[in-house]
């Protein structure tokens, strides 16, 4: 799904001396089946943000469109925020935080469960699923408290997967991991949206993770869109990012150097997603 923000502006505590304007007029185009990184210091407006795409924050003005849903500050207007919810997964920072169930199977059955899937196709969907989040058979009757905390990270994930959304928004899902633990994280996500074609919006301060993952980038700054386009169009804009703190990756620099060191006009200037 297609998801435009068209003058989006949003302020907290509207109407107390804490009153503050978190997005300035907003205008974007997030491209259906995208891996969209949106990228920016903290405070920039990133969660923010992304918080509108599935009716968790609603505007103060303006209105945004995800597919057939349409929000805006005026609530009447608003499509049932549950349809849109179904359609729009959000993997939050620690979302290991807000598993419940007794057992991982049940936890991961719950969000499909509760939009009318009987058990037996949500379990389906959990044992397509568990290879994917690298989550093994043993694991589904135990409780999600037993387990290491990469684990439960698993299983939270694999709980907003199998709701099967066309849109998954990731804001920053690889907090508090090591590098290895991030690794596998970001290519869980990566072999998901080679899958399924899902449209994934991955919140993130790391120039190398977008560089690596990302085809389209949204580089935000104080509350505003300070650039946005495909990877490479954006990462062009060297000076300009470089202005606002954000360095291009060094594996980025480095071709770029040995490109124009040797006159390698055939070689692009960087380098093609993996496939
Ligand atoms: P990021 O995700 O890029 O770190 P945020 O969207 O969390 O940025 O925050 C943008 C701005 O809005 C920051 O100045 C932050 O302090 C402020 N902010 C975020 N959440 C709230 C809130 N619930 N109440 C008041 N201000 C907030």
């Amino acid at each position: 799904m297609d998801i435009s923000f068209k003058g989006v502006e949003h302020r907290y505590m509207i109407g107390t001396p804490f009153e503050k304007t978190a997005l300035h007029p907003v205008d974007l185009f997030i491209p259906s089946g995208s891996f969209t990184a949106i990228i920016g210091h903290t405070g920039s407006g990133k969660s923010t943000l992304i918080q509108h795409i599935n009716g968790l924050l609603n505007p103060s003005a303006g209105e945004i469109v995800i597919g057939k849903f349409k929000l805006n500050a005026d609530k009447k207007n608003k499509q049932p925020l549950r349809d849109l919810r179904q359609q729009v997964g959000l993997v939050f920072q620690y979302p290991e935080h807000q598993l419940f169930e007794e057992t991982v199977a049940k936890d991961i059955c719950f969000g499909p469960m509760n939009y009318g899937v009987t058990e037996e196709a949500a379990m389906r969907r959990v044992r397509e699923l568990l290879p994917l989040v690298g989550l093994n058979e043993d694991v589904l009757e135990s409780s999600p408290f037993q387990l290491s905390g990469g684990q439960m990270r698993r299983v939270a994930i694999a709980g907003v997967l199998a709701i099967r959304p066309s849109v998954l928004v990731l804001d920053e899902p690889t907090a508090g991991l090591d590098p290895e633990g991030r690794v596998q994280m970001l290519e869980l996500f990566n072999n998901y949206h080679k899958e399924y074609g899902t449209t994934t919006i991955l919140v993130t301060h790391s120039m190398e993770d977008a560089a690596k993952y990302a085809d389209h980038l949204v580089v935000m700054n104080n509350g505003k869109i300070e650039m946005s386009g495909t990877r490479d169009q954006v990462f062009k804009e060297s000076e300009r990012l470089s202005e606002i703190g954000l360095d291009l990756p060094d594996t980025v620099r480095l071709l770029a150097q040995v490109k124009k060191k040797f006159n390698l006009t055939e070689v692009p200037l960087l380098f093609e997603k993996e496939e």
